[in-house]
């Protein structure tokens, strides 16, 4: 392992999209052509609408699928067992809430503190916790935020609207087919007794990606 400037940890061999299980990866081009054919068939036919399907999919990526890591957090928050569980294991402690992914998937739960943010990136594909986050959002995929997010942390997270001080230390991490990571964001302050359900209400897809802060309380009324 080494540090990168600006703390990037690259630890592993990243092999992602060569040679293990990593199909949606291999096959994605293949596939985006294949709906995307789709897609054009069936609206030419009058049997969709192309907003419908758009409106469906943004639902998956910001709704659906990131309510698991929501849940997952909020726990954290609230459950101090709980979280020294997904600091140790962050694989079983979130299958143990019933978010499990394909075979192989390994998560490791990193959490920002007052002194350190966290952010993750795939650089060579885009290795993604399913499990939790659902669909990636199509900026995640793309080569600019791969390449920049290590690059220029500090830079791409004021684009998100992410402004952090200067003397807080950004750890990028690079995700592969194997090992994933989750974000465990700050709690706001003034959450005290708040419910999970309330809680996770506060945590964004992207604020477990790390290009987004937990939502401040009074922000989301
Ligand atoms: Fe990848």
């Amino acid at each position: 392992m080494h540090d990168h400037e600006d703390g990037h940890h690259h630890d592993h061999d990243h092999q992602c999209g060569h040679d293990h299980d990593h199909s949606h990866d291999n096959h994605y081009s293949d596939m985006q052509a294949r709906v995307k054919a789709l897609e054009t068939l069936l609206t030419e036919k009058g049997l969709i609408d192309p907003a419908a399907i758009d409106a469906i999919v943004e639902t998956y990526e910001t709704k659906v699928g990131p309510r698991n890591g929501a849940q997952v957090v909020a726990k954290a928050w609230s459950d101090p067992e709980f979280a020294e569980w997904l600091r140790r294991d962050a694989t079983a402690a979130i299958a143990s809430l019933g978010f499990t992914g394909r075979q192989g998937e390994h998560m490791r739960a990193v959490f920002n503190t007052p002194e350190t943010h966290n952010l993750v990136v795939c650089t060579l594909c885009s290795c993604y916790p399913w499990s939790v986050l659902g669909l990636p959002p199509v900026w995640y995929k793309a080569p600019a935020y791969r390449s920049r997010a290590v690059i220029d942390p500090r830079g791409v997270l004021a684009e998100f609207g992410t402004v952090l001080p200067a003397e807080k230390k950004i750890r990028v991490w690079d995700s592969t087919a194997e090992l994933r990571y989750l974000v465990i964001p700050e709690r706001p302050t003034r959450t005290d007794g708040m419910s999970e359900a309330a809680l996770a209400d506060l945590v964004s897809r992207d604020a477990m990606i790390g290009t987004a802060l937990a939502t401040k309380p009074e922000a989301t009324v």
